[in-house]
């Protein structure tokens, strides 16, 4: 378990839910919809956090890696303070300049913005995430498996991701194919990157918006 996954098995996200969790994608069957998937995604603005405003190098997408946020995370919990927590403690103890990841999903498989994609994230692992899209899903999918509404949300953003950025769904990896010392994104949801389940659902998806 790296610093940042244990971290967050200490904040107690005991806050009171403020209504309107935004939209959820059902799927995305046209090139239309997947022109405008992004209105899907909670804006850093609506979970109340704040971008950084420096200027710092801009990465090119090459790659798209799945993470879990490590620890359990409830129905009861606030994905938003879950944010502002995780936001607030990458600046201050980790000195980024922001959520290391750049979307985030939640247990009913909302998708929130994380740090702005133009910039590369960052890890407490061995491997350089240049050039990655970072995707975590809030969790730990080591004890619990993700649900339909997940699953669907994670295919919806991959298959934007590789529509947005010309990539072909082969350059779709687990956070442990690039690192020795983690079992991220946790064996319940790395067998989805392992079968070959995401890869041949986002393949559909593109094939589909070509017809
Ligand atoms: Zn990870």
């Amino acid at each position: 378990m790296n610093g940042l996954h244990f971290y967050f098995a200490v904040i107690s996200a005991a806050l009171i839910l403020d209504g309107c969790a935004g939209s959820r994608p059902a799927g995305i069957q046209s090139q239309g919809n997947l022109q405008h998937f992004d209105k899907s995604i909670v804006t850093v603005a609506q979970w109340g956090g704040t971008r950084d405003t420096l200027q710092h190098p801009v990465q090119t997408i090459t790659h798209i890696t799945l993470h879990h946020g490590g620890v359990d995370f409830t129905k009861d919990e606030d994905p938003r303070a879950y944010l502002r927590n995780l936001q607030s403690w990458s600046r201050s103890e980790k000195k980024w300049m922001d959520i290391p990841y750049h979307y985030l999903i939640d247990l009913d498989g909302t998708i929130y913005e994380g740090r702005d994609i133009r910039y590369a994230g960052d890890t407490n692992t061995e491997y350089d995430p240049t050039g990655h899209a970072l995707i975590c899903v809030l969790g730990n999918y080591e004890n619990i498996s993700p649900t339909k509404e997940q699953l669907r949300s994670i295919v919806n953003l991959f298959t934007w991701l590789c529509w947005k950025y010309h990539l072909s769904p082969e350059v779709i990896k687990g956070h442990k194919d690039y690192s020795k010392i983690t079992v991220c994104p946790g064996k319940n949801l790395y067998a989805y990157l392992a079968d070959g389940y995401f890869r041949r659902e986002v393949e559909k998806e593109l094939a589909q918006m070509k017809k």
